[in-house]
């Protein structure tokens, strides 16, 4: 049984170059390029902590790989190959099929080879690695922050935590189309910002994608980076689903600030940067927004469009509380 899944896995796995051997044996064997520097991610998708029980299986399959992807595009590296391990409740060959065209359609449109994995049952869960490349010492990372820098934010925030919210609101009826649609598409199918991320390096000073929720992600740069954030929820970028959808002001900055699960690029750049991060951002064909500074102190302030102080009623989301 859970060799005809794994065929039906390999069958269907693109390769590259690289790949001297992959699926079929007990390990992948794999030529990383001379002069670069790997980086590794890996995140995993519990059913019903991570994406709702109703998520449909193309759509698992494609955040499974995205939000690795999305790690390593903070990082500002380019993938090159992952592995999967499926946890599957029952051998459905179906459900793998749909799985499989969400997670290697978003696999073949980053050029990433799936090269192994691990099949076992147990409740859905999936767990994925991605491997990609840096140039030497060139990493994005959360620690580069500086007094000074701008505070920079990519695409829109706060889709998919409304998305999520309707989805429990309406319960099982999946929405078909219109604004709510649009969100909860955003929900199951995130983008990774890889080419911003690429295009981010040596440019930035520090990046995080922003998975756990803006203000807690931020938070992350200002403790590694030693430097306190100020952000202005009224810049926070929103997209027009969110804003016919969610038209009290205080819900949105709350969906904005707090809510998870956007993927999207948090960075921080030097004031003199701000026309090569708007060209970078031109070729990496997503727009980004400034929403804030890095000053002295530790933290992160947000305030409102006047500077009043605005304090967020929960500051992300944590899997143990
Ligand atoms: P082993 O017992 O040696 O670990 P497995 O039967 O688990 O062998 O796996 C056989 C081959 O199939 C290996 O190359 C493994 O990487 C690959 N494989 C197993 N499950 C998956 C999966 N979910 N996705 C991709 N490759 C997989
Ligand atoms: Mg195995």
């Amino acid at each position: 049984m859970e060799f005809d899944l794994i065929a039906r896995i390999r069958a269907r796995a693109a390769t590259r170059g690289d790949v001297v051997l992959g699926i079929g044996d007990d390990a992948a064997v794999l030529a990383a390029p001379v002069g670069m520097q790997l980086v590794v991610a890996m995140d995993t998708l519990n059913a019903g902590v991570h994406f709702p029980q109703d998520t449909a299986a193309a759509d698992i399959g494609h955040k499974a790989l995205a939000v690795n992807l999305s790690d390593l595009a903070a990082m500002g590296a380019a993938p090159a190959w992952c592995t999967l391990s499926l946890s599957l409740p029952q051998a459905d060959a179906a459900w793998l099929d749909a799985f499989l065209d969400g997670f290697l359609a978003l696999a073949d449109a980053h050029g990433v080879a799936l090269v192994g994995g691990d099949t076992t049952h147990g409740p859905l869960s999936v767990c994925v690695a991605v491997h990609g490349f840096a140039e030497p010492g060139r990493a994005l990372r959360r620690d580069g922050a500086q007094v000074g820098d701008d505070v920079w934010v990519s695409g829109t925030l706060g889709d998919a935590a409304a998305g999520l919210s309707i989805a429990l609101a309406v319960r099982a009826a999946r929405v078909e189309d219109g604004d709510a649609a649009t969100l909860r598409t955003r929900l199951d199918r995130p983008t990774p910002r890889v080419a911003l991320g690429r295009a981010l390096v040596g440019i930035a000073h520090a990046c995080i994608d922003v998975s756990d929720g803006l203000l807690a992600d931020c938070a992350h740069i200002a403790q590694s980076s030693g430097v306190a954030l100020g952000i202005d929820v009224d810049a926070l970028p929103a997209s027009t689903a969110l804003r016919m959808q969610v038209d009290d002001v205080e819900a949105r900055r709350q969906l904005q600030a707090s809510g998870g699960d956007d993927y999207e690029l948090c960075f921080t750049a030097p004031v003199q940067a701000r026309d090569a991060l708007q060209s970078a951002a031109r070729v990496a064909r997503v727009p980004v927004a400034r929403i804030g500074r890095v000053a002295q102190g530790q933290g992160v302030v947000a305030h409102d469009a006047s500077g009043a102080p605005w304090m967020p009623p929960r500051v992300g989301y944590r899997h143990f509380d």
